[in-house]
């Protein structure tokens, strides 16, 4: 949490009891952040909250704090519930509670979760836990068996409910709240605000207090976002490339499926590289096990997928990797929202396919924040960054280290076999490199990916709008379209209000849509050119914005106006060969018409 983004107010003007101030103090909370600003009051008033904000605006203080005031420690029973979307989350709200609460003498948190035997479970009941905090699923299994008793809770808070409702909790969350007395105290926290979060809160809440806290602009300006185009190298490479060049502490990355947090993690494993994989099919102990890792700094890096990452609070983790893209640009922020915890600095990284490039835009808008792309050390920089690393490495054994002994076996051992010392120690350092070689074997390029860096390599690093631009253009120009035959895209069809007739051609209309939407012009498919309208396909998904810009883009004078078409990509893919810009046989008078002033 950064400090700038906090109020000026104190917490001790909030009302709040000495017994918290004094643990706030400790833990070096100094000003609320603004939805604790806004809600602590109402809830020290008894007022139902319905909080929008997203992940990382301290909201477990928000409504953990409140509530922990108006418990009765002597009462031994449950007056606090939290229902949590993941086991994750309900231990991290779990322990901060407990860190507020640490000079409430005699208070207790239970945690209640799937995959953790009921013994420990029962035993902090048993003991008169005052507060509990869990899952949907286990929190009925408890009500079930009657070993949580719900009469006497005063407050409940729902945390991240838009996340349990994504995980089906909805019936759930029903079933549990029909249980407390109408008297609760409700508090519910969400992300954003869908229709069933709505109803649950039209039924459970009375006379809410709404609280919202727009993203803010400045949110995650201490998150440095990068993005690298996948290209040249595949995947598996770049992030090697990345784990060995980039100076980070604890790393953090996302892949898409279970299966992949295994492979992504027993590679970087079988490279030397302390790291872990953190899934839904461990264990709940796994688990928990892993996190301590990556906290203790015993691993320095975790696969993960989204939902058990969800919320983790691990101030080490430096650098956030999106090995795959999330689903949905709401998880990206979530995603990216990993690093850059309590007002520290951040980096996250995305790979990015070429028909992924919408993406940054929409993240761009969600963070309010710039995705610079960012080229991957080539193997010759990559040779220098690992001589320059064994260098360092020898010259600080050499200055520190008492190394006469050693000295003495190499005289002798080049005495011996008549071999010069240097020749030795060239061997020496043949031994040393052998894992990670001084010079890489240059990287295999695939055909379609070597056009693409040879573009790039003509813009400078940051460049991200005029280079982007001038790259599209030129492949535009230069590349011929037969990407129908393409089966890892999923083509739509699309109609735009210039043919043939207003005088465009292929190369004009793909020219104007690469530059305009920063899409490379190999992600723009079959063209078919009509006497006063055009059909051609783009990849699936494009977003409104995208589609709104499109529309006002001209070409030969003519406003795109562009529609969805229904015309399968079959009528497309038999197109004429004259109809398709070429390179190589230049019809008379019709390239110079092409370009679209774009090009270097
Ligand atoms: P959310 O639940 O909204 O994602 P958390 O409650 O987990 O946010 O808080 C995010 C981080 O910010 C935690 O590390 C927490 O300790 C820290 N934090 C919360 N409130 C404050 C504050 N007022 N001052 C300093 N740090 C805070
Ligand atoms: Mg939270």
């Amino acid at each position: 949490m950064s400090e700038s983004n906090n109020t000026s107010v104190t917490f001790d003007q909030l009302g709040l009891p000495e017994i918290l101030l004094s643990s706030l103090k400790a833990m070096g909370f100094e000003h609320p952040t603004p939805i604790q600003e806004k809600t602590i009051q109402p809830l020290l008033n008894g007022r139902h909250v319905l909080g929008e904000a997203q992940t990382g605006t301290g909201k477990t203080a928000a409504f953990g704090l409140p509530a922990l005031a108006n418990i009765d420690v002597k009462l031994r029973k449950p007056q606090m519930m939290v229902l949590a979307p993941t086991r994750e989350l309900a231990i991290q709200v779990a322990e901060a509670l407990e860190s507020f609460a640490k000079n409430m003498k005699g208070l207790k948190v239970a945690t209640l979760y799937g995959g953790q035997s009921y013994g420990p479970q029962l035993s902090m009941l048993e003991k008169g836990a005052q507060v509990v905090v869990g899952t949907p699923g286990r929190l009925m299994d408890h009500l079930r068996r009657k070993t949580l008793k719900l009469d006497a809770i005063k407050f409940c808070a729902l945390d991240e409910a838009d996340e349990m409702l994504n995980m089906g909790f909805l019936e759930d969350i029903e079933w549990i709240l029909d249980h407390l007395s109408g008297e609760t105290q409700m508090a519910l926290f969400s992300a954003t605000m869908p229709p069933a979060i709505k109803k649950i809160a039209d039924r459970f809440l009375t006379d809410a207090e709404h609280v919202k806290i727009a993203a803010k602009k400045q949110a995650k300006a201490n998150i440095t976002q990068l993005a690298w185009k996948v290209s040249g190298i595949n995947k598996n490479t770049a992030i090697e490339r990345i784990v060995e060049t980039f100076d980070f502490d604890a790393m953090l990355i996302f892949v898409r499926t279970r299966n992949d947090t295994l492979t992504v993690a027993e590679m970087l494993e079988r490279q030397g590289y302390p790291c872990a994989a953190l899934n839904g099919d461990m264990n709940q102990a796994q688990r928990e096990r892993t996190v301590d890792q990556l906290k203790s700094g015993k691993i320095s890096i975790m696969v993960a997928t989204d939902v058990v990452a969800r919320g983790l609070d691990i101030p080490r983790i430096d650098l956030v990797l999106n090995y795959d893209l999330p689903g949905d640009s709401e998880s990206y922020v979530h995603r990216i929202g990993r690093t850059g915890r309590a007002g520290r600095e951040g980096t996250s990284i995305s790979f990015v396919r070429p028909r992924e490039m919408y993406n940054l835009r929409h993240y761009e808008r969600l963070t309010s924040g710039t995705i610079n792309t960012f080229e991957l050390p080539s193997v010759q920089e990559l040779g220098g960054i690992r001589i320059e690393r064994a260098r360092k490495a020898l010259v600080e054994l050499a200055e520190n280290k008492d190394l006469t002994a050693m000295r003495e076996i190499l005289v002798k051992m080049a005495a011996d076999s008549e071999v010069s010392i240097e020749d030795l120690a060239a061997a020496l350092l043949f031994e040393k490199q052998i894992k990670q070689p001084f010079q890489p074997k240059e990287d295999p390029r695939p055909r379609r990916e070597r056009a693409d860096r040879d573009n790039r390599e003509t813009r400078g690093r940051n460049d991200r709008d005029g280079g982007r631009r001038g790259e599209r253009a030129d492949r535009g120009e230069r590349k011929q379209r037969n990407n129908s035959a393409r089966p890892d895209i999923d083509w739509q069809s699309y109609r735009i209000e210039v043919g043939r007739e207003h005088g465009a051609n292929p190369g004009d209309i793909v020219g104007a849509i690469a530059n305009e939407i920063a899409l490379d012009s190999a992600y723009i498919g079959q063209i078919k050119l009509e006497d006063n309208h055009t059909i051609l396909q783009l990849p699936k998904g494009m977003p409104k914005d995208v589609f709104a810009q499109l529309k006002q883009v001209r070409v030969r004078r003519q406003q795109l106006d562009i529609s969805v078409s229904d015309v399968p990509a079959e009528a497309l893919a038999r197109r004429p060969r004259s109809d398709r810009p070429r390179n190589d046989r230049p019809r008379g008078g019709n390239r110079g018409d092409r370009s679209r002033g774009n090009r270097h």
